[in-house]
């Protein structure tokens, strides 16, 4: 191999790939953007959407995937002419996405940039967090990031961090997006210190708390469950009150976990969050905490019928369908999330008009149908972490019964051995029927028995349904 490398050989440069100050101009960083962009009227919105929506269906038809996926369905180039035309395209989800995966990974078809003929630039590769086989790569150029950069640090300047604040990141750092997503954002947008402690595998919960008193943390971001279980740890093991702590705001995926209880063990603010792994972050609650507001500047998302896939009314759930409006790498057209949420009604007290939606209710593809009951694992976690009896650790177990029939047990962990749980059992078996309304067997065991099967202490993915039925392929 020769030190000098041949004449017409160079090396992309970040900070020359960008025009940062057309970019922040397209796409403000805050607090600018509270004064702008976040003020627009719904008219205004539409307007700056249908152009970047234009530009983005110039750039996803070069995209080899979509020019199969839309071929396929008769879309022509000429067919979309505004915003107005969105539903006449087909959406696709993930399924789609890994009928391409082989071409020639990791450049799959969906991402739109080749190799063997493209200007290279500063390229940054992470995946989904795939539970069976190779993750699915997504591959982001400097643009791509710099913008849900800059949304992350939109996301945290109104959630009220400020510079200086010390944000302690409790998720995963590897090839899943969360955690080095969240870094760079807080880096490069907010002028407070990330500190990547990562998940219970990478520091120990334990020591994840000494960091966090030591060193004054304002935030911390993860998991509920085990932002919950870092509290629980504190308290009962360490002795450490975790409301002494001073921690201001508890940054999470909240889904339908329970708000209430985990404010009141940290004596912090909980603020819900929504995003991917593809897209970055592309809702998030103000201080007002009344929904979580789309940033519609960079996408827009419909709440449609899963089966239809026809918009629903303000209110009645869905399936979280998005586009975006800023992507060279791997544009999203009509992708769908299979994240079953609602359209929030009325207006937050925040003045802004942006479009929000309610909690993430699960994934319509993680959902079980028992006796002709759709369930969510997500549901149970809400009923159980309303027990304060428990540390709000469960886990669905899914079976067949000897006649095919299918059976869910839950395991809930109980704080306290001994008499205790047969009347937890009780109440929340009746407490499971009364929300969901079918029978769910329910079993108390001890604290950290679920972990074995959640993954709690070891990862971010933390698992909530384990499908033990011979039938079925592990989900
Ligand atoms: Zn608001």
């Amino acid at each position: 191999m020769s030190p000098v490398p041949p004449a017409g050989t160079r090396s992309p440069r970040y900070y020359a790939s960008i025009d940062f100050d057309a970019l922040w101009r397209e796409f403000p960083p805050a607090p600018h953007f509270f004064q702008s962009t976040w003020m627009l009227s719904p008219d205004e919105l539409r307007v700056l959407q249908n152009e970047r929506f234009l530009r983005q269906m110039q750039r996803a038809w070069q995209v080899p995937f979509y020019q199969r996926h839309w071929g396929a369905h008769g879309l022509e180039v000429g067919d979309i002419r505004s915003l107005d035309d969105l539903s006449a395209i087909p959406p696709f989800s993930v399924h789609d996405l890994r009928e391409g995966m082989n071409a020639n990974p990791p450049w799959m078809d969906y991402i739109g940039i080749d190799p063997a003929a493209d200007e290279p630039v500063p390229l940054i590769l992470q995946t989904s967090g795939g539970t069976t086989g190779l993750p699915r790569p997504m591959i982001f150029t400097p643009r791509d990031r710099e913008v849900m950069n800059i949304i992350t640090g939109r996301r945290l300047y109104m959630q009220g961090v400020r510079p200086f604040d010390l944000i302690q990141v409790a998720l995963s750092m590897g090839l899943t997006n969360g955690g080095v997503l969240a870094r760079e954002g807080i880096w490069k947008y907010t002028g407070a210190v990330p500190v990547m402690t990562g998940s219970g595998a990478q520091t120990p919960t334990r020591r994840q708390i000494e960091i966090l008193k030591a060193w004054k943390v304002k935030f911390l971001v993860g998991f509920p469950a085990y932002v919950r279980h870092m509290g629980l740890v504190a308290r009962d093991e360490l002795n450490i009150d975790p409301r002494s702590l001073g921690v201001r705001g508890l940054i999470v995926h909240l889904g339908t976990e329970d708000r209430a209880s985990l404010e009141a063990l940290w004596g912090a603010d909980v603020f819900d969050t929504y995003g991917c792994n593809e897209c970055g972050t592309m809702a998030a609650e103000c201080h007002h905490k009344f929904g979580m507001h789309v940033f519609e500047d960079a996408f827009i998302l419909e709440v449609n019928d899963p089966d239809t896939l026809k918009p629903k009314p303000v209110g009645e759930k869905g399936v979280a369908v998005v586009t975006t409006l800023f992507k060279h790498a791997a544009p999203m057209i009509r992708y769908n999330m299979n994240d079953v949420t609602a359209l929030a009604p009325g207006e937050c007290a925040c003045g802004s008009r942006h479009k929000r939606i309610t909690a993430i209710y699960g994934r319509s593809d993680n959902m079980v149908k028992l006796r002709g009951v759709n369930v969510f694992p997500e549901a149970i976690g809400s009923v159980v972490s309303q027990d304060a009896r428990t540390t709000g650790e469960y886990v669905c177990l899914l079976d067949a019964d000897a006649g095919g029939r299918d059976e869910m047990t839950v395991q809930v962990e109980v704080l306290q051995a001994g008499g205790e749980r047969a009347a937890v059992e009780q109440n929340l078996a009746v407490r499971l029927k009364e929300a969901l309304g079918v029978s769910i067997k329910v079993e108390a065991v001890e604290r950290g028995a679920v972990a074995k099967f959640t993954g709690l202490t070891e990862t971010s993915k933390i698992k909530r349904l384990i499908d033990r039925r011979q039938s079925r392929s592990p989900r």
